[in-house]
């Protein structure tokens, strides 16, 4: 099961966290903000477990709205923090916690079940997706449009052609959930959308 936080930013849009479930807790990301992490922390609740039952955080890239409320998270929980390899110093500098997990692409994380590490450069470096069974957790690398999906923010992206070659990879993969971090998530036919998608994006 898949809970999805979300956290208003700015007060104009949302970025969010997900909470995996599969008897042990998996976070992935953690907000921009201690009250980002306290959100967190009542959701934890709120399906009946506790903060120290959240084995791993998971962190898709190091931009602030998705690793800010990590430190306030980690020593209240006291989980393994993983990510990227080249993605780990710029997080460490930007929370002061360390990378205990540095994956590459297709590693394989003993965690809720397993969760299959997707390198997908370009919006950063070490940018990755996830995916936990049937769900593709893609974090900035895919953005929700109202019931379809649309590409990454060009403006937020290092290298936004890069971002574009990394989704055109998302076919190799099978799933049916698609979670964004910005923007509504896609339930059912989540293949199907990265499918327009790329057509879109050809075009
Ligand atoms: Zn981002």
């Amino acid at each position: 099961m898949i809970s999805t936080i979300k956290h208003s930013l700015f007060g104009l849009t949302t970025v969010k966290s997900f909470l995996l479930d599969d008897g042990e807790l998996v976070l992935v990301d953690t907000g921009y903000s201690g009250r980002c992490a306290q959100n967190i922390l009542n959701a934890v609740r709120k399906i009946g477990r506790r903060p120290d039952e959240i084995k791993l955080c998971l962190l898709t890239h190091r931009h602030f709205d998705h690793v800010k409320g990590l430190r306030r998270l980690r020593d209240l929980c006291g989980f393994k923090v993983a990510a990227h390899q080249a993605e780990a110093e710029a997080i460490t500098e930007a929370t002061g916690v360390e990378v205990d997990v540095r994956a590459e692409d297709g590693d394989f994380l003993p965690f809720a079940g397993g969760l299959r590490i997707i390198h997908m450069p370009g919006h950063t470096e070490g940018n990755i997706s996830l995916l936990a069974g049937r769900a593709l957790i893609v974090g900035d690398s895919i953005r929700g449009n109202r019931g379809s999906l649309r590409p990454p923010s060009r403006r937020f992206s290092e290298d936004y052609g890069l971002a574009i070659q990394s989704v055109l990879r998302l076919t190799e993969l099978d799933f049916d959930e698609v979670y964004v971090s910005h923007g509504r998530n896609i339930e059912r036919n989540g293949k199907e959308q990265i499918t327009n998608l790329i057509k879109r994006l050809k075009m």
